[in-house]
């Protein structure tokens, strides 16, 4: 009996998943697929990259191979609702492959796509939906679908539909469907407003979780470095000269688009993928970047979560990002299917606020590391093997109250931010102790050619850092 067959999976799936590399079941999977044939609902904690997708869509193919009956017409039997349009093309793709022995009946209805076709892939009735809460809220409205027969409904990514504000649609959405009916939520962070969810909609459900709360992924190495706003861009160009594929995170769209533009003027191709961009655009760029013919890929939160990308190798934090949760599921595009991966935060003093909120939801102290603009040279400087492990120094309880809450969305510097950031900022110069002890007493450098980053601070830090509403223009 293989594996996945001990789950209770037939033979014809078992064997798919054979093809498709799949030897033995995730530790997700070993919990999901049981509990969901036995008919149970499931609240689970997991990280994307974890194999969740396949947790829950080989129960339905198994189900649907059992059930021979045809789609109603205007119906559909098994709900999914995720966040974004990417996620729901991701998981209609994973439903395309595992189910290639399975016959069934399945759509994609997301915004951004024309109606009639929708329609027309609706009216014919359906076994497995994927779809996004707005468009699958039109079609309700209109009449082009009900969920008066749906059997099964699976909430994925919640912590992103409720940062999205998705949570209202989804309550109207879900009473919509028979009481007798299986939920199963999945998230990779399971705040309080996602726990009163599911118990307002599951029916006393199992709990599943297979990594720690909101813990970041281990394998992935993780680092800050230190700069003010403007050397943000040049170090960039300098890290992305050994190309590999990188994801960068802005804050914003326009951050996003400006950041393209500034590399493709220095050479570099990348492209950005955000809510502004159309369905077809966004589809096109991701497709691009997930074959191979492009390696940088510059994104605002949307492409944060549950996109499968296995070889994503970095990801930069371009802006340290303003909720924590955020960080972990930026972090968690890489390291992905048991590959190793690493990620950088570029953090500007007046985004230490946002630093601190993150140590403390991943209860790690990320190391800083003194990559400044000027100092990287080509051969020294690799951000493949720079970073240095995560020191898992749990984070001081007795931090000031004032950075405890999360907040607005940018804020001004502070003179003790500064202070930190020099503090920090400062390279700290090991020498064997043998060699500081024959230095001592020479001057300062000790003769020797220092580095510009290597070079004592002078008192009070850089006199004329750039400041104003220019600056913050510029690099939004
Ligand atoms: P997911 O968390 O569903 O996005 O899956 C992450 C990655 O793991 C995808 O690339 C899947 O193809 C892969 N995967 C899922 N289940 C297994 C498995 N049992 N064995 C090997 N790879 C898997």
């Amino acid at each position: 009996m293989t594996p996945f067959a001990k789950l209770g999976l037939s033979n014809q799936l078992t064997k798919t998943l054979e093809k498709s590399g799949y030897n033995k079941p995730t530790p997700i999977q070993l919990q999901v697929i049981p509990l969901m044939l036995q008919g149970y609902d499931i609240v689970g904690i997991a990280q994307t990259g974890t194999g969740k997708t396949a947790a829950f869509v080989l129960p339905l193919l198994e189900r649907l191979k059992a059930n021979q009956n045809k789609a109603i017409p205007k119906h559909c039997g098994a709900l999914i609702i995720v966040p974004t349009r990417e996620l729901a093309k991701q998981i209609d793709d994973n439903i395309d492959k595992y189910g290639a022995s399975t016959y069934h009946q399945r759509a994609c209805i997301v915004g951004g796509m024309k109606y009639p076709r929708q329609i027309k892939r609706l009216n014919q009735g359906l076994d497995i939906l994927v779809a996004t809460p707005g468009r699958l809220e039109d079609h309700l409205k209109s009449g082009n679908l009900s969920l008066a027969k749906t059997e099964t409904i699976i909430l994925d990514e919640a912590d992103q539909m409720l940062d999205l504000g998705f949570f209202p649609a989804i309550r109207r959405i879900v009473k919509q469907a028979p009481k007798a009916r299986q939920t199963v939520l999945l998230s990779a962070t399971m705040p309080k407003p996602i726990r009163a969810l599911a118990a307002e909609l599951l029916d006393n459900p199992r709990d599943v979780a297979v990594t720690p709360q909101s813990t970041p992924v281990e394998r992935i190495e993780q680092a800050v470095m230190l700069m003010d706003k403007p050397e943000k861009r040049p170090f960039l160009l300098q890290a992305l000269k050994n190309q590999f594929r990188t994801i960068i995170f802005t804050r914003t769209k326009h951050g996003a688009d400006q950041l393209v533009k500034y590399l493709l003027k220095q050479g570099v191709t990348a492209s950005a993928i955000h809510g502004n961009k159309s369905q077809n655009a966004r589809q096109r760029t991701l497709d691009a970047f997930r074959k191979g013919e492009e390696h940088i890929l510059i994104a605002t939160d949307i492409a944060a979560r549950g996109i499968d990308i296995p070889d994503v190798s970095l990801v930069v934090n371009y802006d340290v990002p303003t909720t924590p949760e955020a960080y972990v599921h930026r972090i968690g595009r890489t390291a992905r299917a048991g590959r190793d991966g690493r990620a950088i935060t570029l953090c500007a003093p007046e985004e230490r606020k946002h630093l601190c909120d993150i140590e403390r939801l991943i209860k790690i102290k990320l190391p800083i590391e003194n990559a400044q603009v000027g100092e990287i040279d080509e051969n020294a400087y690799n951000p493949m093997k720079a970073l240095a492990k995560p020191v898992a120094k749990p984070v001081s309880k007795s931090r000031p109250k004032k950075h405890r809450k999360g907040g607005s969305t940018e804020r001004t510097e502070k003179k003790s931010d500064r202070e930190w950031f020099d503090k920090k900022r400062k390279p700290k110069v090991r020498k064997p102790a043998g060699r500081r002890k024959a230095e001592a007493g020479k001057n300062s450098n000790g003769g020797q050619q220092h580095k510009r980053g290597d070079q004592p601070r002078k008192k009070g830090g850089n006199k004329n850092p750039p400041r104003g509403p220019a600056r913050n223009r510029a690099h939004d």
